[in-house]
């Protein structure tokens, strides 16, 4: 059978009128790809049940679909023409993909030179109009709320709550697809926060379980685990460049409500865990898609997490498309050889 997307496939759980007509592009559904390699990599011998929540395979690219299609749908109900957000990049795709399919104007306002190039793209090919602000991704969603005071225009950022209740359902297909049981750990990155908060009220819900909840800040933009606003927040993992994060304090509640652990780790670290992923496992995603991985590997090297037969789920927010410039960047360029046989040959053996 066809997956219908998020909220048809759960909407017991979700608050929509029954009448309301749901905006989707059949997002969710990610595979939970067991990490073996990945989890000896981390853990040498300790028996760790790791499991990557592949969000890049949504239909933009990224886990942001999983709230967006409830926040289209919703301010479509409430009669809503137009939609803007604030966005690092993925929100504005997301946004502007599914307001394009509702016929909605987007408008989304992304941090001047900061967005990744897979992001940008996409955003102008769904038809949004991008305006590039001067300024941090904090300062555009300043901007973007005190906007919508003033005009009939409808908030797509995670600070609407219809964001939230989409993205709660990541953690109803873990539950699902972990065969009716929450992890022991849940980890991932944390940008503005509306995610670890979703993620929180999801387990909830469900009632199989709760994970203690693992999320993992870049060091140069940490707010949660410093205790106070960054001003000038700074990371290659451009999706979680973040000093000032909306849900900060249901962000805080959920940690400590799961006996939880927020760390920050290095743009190295990050890169390390980013390319583990890839070169062990074969899965390649964004840069800060992979700061979940770094936080468990640095709490497990640290002795905070005893990883002995314990599950862990590290959810993977976005695809490693969307930002290919730190992907050439981080490698060695191709090699170039003669269009001939014996040059090919003369590689093949090669001391590598
Ligand atoms: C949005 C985003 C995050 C951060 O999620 P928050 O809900 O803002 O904490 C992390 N990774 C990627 C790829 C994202 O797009």
């Amino acid at each position: 059978m066809s997956w219908p997307g998020v909220i048809s496939a759960y909407r017991a759980y979700l608050p929509f009128a029954e009448s309301t007509p749901i905006v989707s592009l059949n997002e969710g559904n990610t595979p939970l790809i067991r990490a073996d390699r990945l989890a000896e990599a981390l853990a040498p011998g300790a028996g760790l049940q790791l499991y990557l929540k592949y969000e890049g395979l949504n239909p933009t690219g990224s886990f942001k679909d999983r709230g967006m299609t409830a926040a289209i749908t919703q301010a479509v109900h409430e009669g809503a023409r137009t939609v803007i957000c604030a966005s690092t990049g993925n929100t504005a795709a997301s946004a502007a993909a599914y307001a394009a399919r509702a016929g909605l104007r987007c408008l989304v306002l992304v941090p001047q030179g900061k967005i990744a190039l897979g992001k940008l793209a996409a955003c102008l090919a769904y038809g949004a109009e991008v305006i590039s602000i001067d300024g941090s991704f904090d300062d555009a969603l300043a901007l973007v709320r005190e906007l919508v005071q003033r005009h009939p225009i409808a908030l797509v950022n995670s600070v609407n709550p219809w964001r939230l209740e989409g993205q709660k359902t990541g953690a109803f297909e873990i539950v699902d697809q972990l065969g009716g049981r929450a992890p022991d750990w849940h980890c991932l990155p944390v940008g503005n926060a509306g995610n670890i908060s979703a993620y929180w009220l999801g387990y909830q819900q469900y009632g199989r379980g709760l994970p203690r909840l693992l999320g993992g800040q870049a060091a140069g933009a940490a707010p949660l685990v410093h205790g106070r606003v960054i001003e000038r927040p700074e990371t290659l993992a451009t999706a979680i460049r973040i000093g000032n994060p909306a849900r900060w304090q249901q962000a805080l509640q959920a940690l400590d409500a799961s006996g939880g652990i927020v760390t920050a780790v290095t743009d190295a670290a990050i890169l390390a865990a980013w390319r583990l992923l890839a070169r062990l496992e074969g899965v390649f995603v964004e840069p800060a898609s992979a700061t979940g991985v770094a936080a468990l590997q640095q709490q497990i090297a640290l002795g905070e997490i005893d990883p002995a037969g314990q599950t862990a789920v590290c959810v993977l927010t976005g695809h490693g498309l969307k930002d290919p410039d730190t992907a050439v960047q981080q490698a060695a360029p191709p090699h170039r050889l003669p269009a001939d046989l014996a040059a090919l040959e003369g590689y093949l053996g090669r001391e590598t």
